[in-house]
C-alpha cells in the first residue's frame, strides 16, 4: 500500500520542486545486497569479457584499457587520472580521431566513485571497444569522434570496488579505502569543507584542471534516475539556470531507454528524472562541484536499481542504455550556453542578455595565470570579489574596482575568483 502511494505521489510530482521520495540510496549507507546469492563472474583474462556478461578482475580491467590503447592508436590515448590510497590505477581512456585539433569538445563519463555500484563501470568498458570498433563503420560514432575528445573514466574507486582484493568484486564496497565517501567528500560550493578532501578527488579535480569538460556525467546505481543539479538545493530554493535544457536532456536520455525496455528509468519517478535536490538534498557530491567551479555541465546517472547486477544481466542493461550514453555524448554540441541572442546595438542590449548562463560565465580574464606575486583583472568589477581555495574555504575578498590581487603570501595552488555569481580560476605558483 505504501509503495502504491508512493507511486501515486511520484506521478502526481514528477519533476515538481516539492517532490520527496523515499530516502536517496546515494544518501545513506547502502543497503546490503547478499552479493553470494547472485551470479557474479569474473574475467580473468580480457578474453574473457568478450560476450560482456562478466565483471573483469582489476587485472583484466588495465590489461583491456592498454590493448585498446596498443590496437587504436589513432582515435585514443590511455592516461592516467592517478591512484587510490591502495595504489590501483585511475584510468582514463581518451578518445578522438583529431588529437590535434585544439578546437574539440570535451566530454567526460566517470563511473563507479560509489565502488559497488558497478553496472556503469562495464558499460563504460563496452562504451569504449563500441565507439573505437566503431569509428569508419558506424556515421553517428565517426562523426562524434571526429568532433569531439571523448573521455571515459570507467572506475573512480578501484579501491571500493576491488575491497576484498584484485580478483573479485563481491564485496565491492561504496567507500574507498579510508572509508570516505567520495561522492560527499567534494568541496562544497555553498556550504564548509566537510572533511579532507580524498586522494582520489584530488587527482579528480586535477584531472578536471588539464581539461576543458563542457558536458559530463558521474554514473551510479541502486535507483534508475537521471539527477540533474543541483544537489544541495531543491529547485525551489535555487533552480538551476539551466533547468529546462537539462530536463529536455534527461527525457530523450529516458525515452531513447524505454524504447528498449519500457519500464526502464520508472523506479523513482515515473518521467526518470529530477532536480537532485527535490529527490534528496546532499553535498559534497562532485555534480555540484563541477557545474559550479568549472564550465562544465555535470549530471548524475542513477542506471540500476541493483549497485551489482548478475554479471548475466550486463549485456541487457547494455542493450537498454547504449543508445542513449551516446546520444548524451552527442548533447555537447548543442549547449545552452550555445544560443547567441540575437545581436542588437550595443547600446541598447539589456545586460542580462550579455551573458545567457549566469553561474559559470567568466567574462573578466586574469593574467599572468599562474601568478607568482600580481594577479592583474582584465577589467574593474563593479562589486566585492571572494578568492577560494580549491577546498572551498573563503580565502580572501576584495573591494569592488579590484584590478590587481597581491598573492604573493599565498600558497601555490588553483583558487577561485568568485564576484557577482560568476567564477574565474588561477593558479599560484611557487
Ligand atoms: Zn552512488
Amino acid at each position: 500500500m505504501k509503495k502504491a502511494l508512493i507511486a501515486l505521489v511520484a506521478l502526481i510530482f514528477c519533476g515538481s520542486a516539492t517532490a520527496q521520495l523515499k530516502p536517496r540510496p546515494d544518501a545513506f549507507p547502502p543497503v546490503s545486497e547478499n552479493n553470494n546469492t547472485k551470479a557474479i563472474n569474473m574475467a580473468e583474462t580480457p578474453a574473457e569479457m568478450a560476450n560482456w556478461d562478466r565483471y573483469p578482475t582489476y587485472g583484466t580491467y588495465v590489461a583491456m584499457m592498454q590493448q585498446w590503447a596498443t590496437d587504436f592508436p589513432t582515435l585514443c590515448r590511455l592516461d592516467t587520472i592517478g591512484s587510490s590510497y591502495q595504489g590501483r590505477l585511475i584510468l582514463s581512456m581518451e578518445i578522438t580521431a583529431n588529437p590535434s585539433d585544439t578546437t574539440l569538445r570535451e566530454f567526460f563519463y566517470s563511473s563507479t566513485i560509489h565502488g559497488d555500484e558497478v553496472t556503469g563501470y562495464v558499460m563504460m568498458l563496452r562504451l569504449i571497444d563500441t565507439l573505437l570498433r566503431g569509428y569508419g563503420n558506424n556515421p553517428q560514432y565517426t562523426d562524434l569522434m571526429n568532433t569531439t575528445l571523448i573521455c571515459i573514466n570507467p572506475l573512480a574507486n578501484p579501491d571500493g570496488t576491488y575491497h576484498s582484493g584484485d580478483n573479485s568484486i563481491r564485496r565491492a564496497t561504496r567507500y574507498n579505502a579510508n572509508n570516505v565517501d567520495l561522492n560527499r567528500n567534494y568541496p562544497n560550493p555553498f556550504a564548509p569543507a566537510k572533511a579532507t578532501l580524498q586522494q582520489e578527488n584530488i587527482y579528480m579535480i586535477d584531472y578536471f584542471d588539464r581539461h576543458n569538460f563542457r558536458l559530463s556525467a558521474n554514473l551510479h546505481g541502486g535507483a534508475e534516475v537521471m539527477n540533474y543539479p543541483w544537489d544541495s538545493y531543491t529547485s525551489l530554493q535555487n533552480p538551476h539556470p539551466d533547468r529546462v535544457w537539462w530536463e529536455d536532456v534527461c527525457r530523450r536520455f529516458v525515452d531513447t531507454s524505454r524504447t528498449y525496455n519500457a519500464s526502464h528509468f520508472n523506479d523513482t519517478y515515473s518521467c526518470g528524472y529530477t532536480a537532485g535536490g527535490d529527490w534528496y538534498v546532499i553535498t559534497g557530491g562532485r555534480q555540484d562541484y563541477v557545474n559550479y567551479y568549472y564550465n562544465c555541465l555535470e549530471l548524475t546517472m542513477e542506471i540500476s536499481t541493483n549497485k551489482t547486477l548478475s554479471s548475466d544481466q550486463l549485456p541487457t542493461y547494455w542493450n537498454f542504455l547504449q543508445h542513449s550514453f551516446v546520444n548524451y555524448i552527442a548533447e555537447i554540441h548543442s549547449l545552452p550556453g550555445d544560443t547567441i541572442p540575437t545581436p542588437e546595438p550595443p547600446d541598447t542590449i539589456p545586460d542580462t542578455n550579455l551573458t545567457i548562463r549566469t553561474i559559470n560565465s567568466s567574462p573578466i580574464t586574469v593574467y599572468p595565470n599562474p601568478a607568482t606575486s600580481t594577479l592583474r583583472l582584465s577589467a574593474p568589477t563593479t562589486v566585492q570579489i571572494d578568492i577560494y581555495d580549491c577546498q572551498g574555504r573563503k580565502r580572501q575578498t576584495l573591494p569592488a574596482g579590484t584590478t590587481a590581487v597581491d598573492v604573493s603570501a599565498m600558497p601555490a595552488g588553483i583558487y577561485i575568483l568568485r564576484y557577482n555569481g560568476r567564477c574565474t580560476k588561477f593558479a599560484v605558483k611557487r
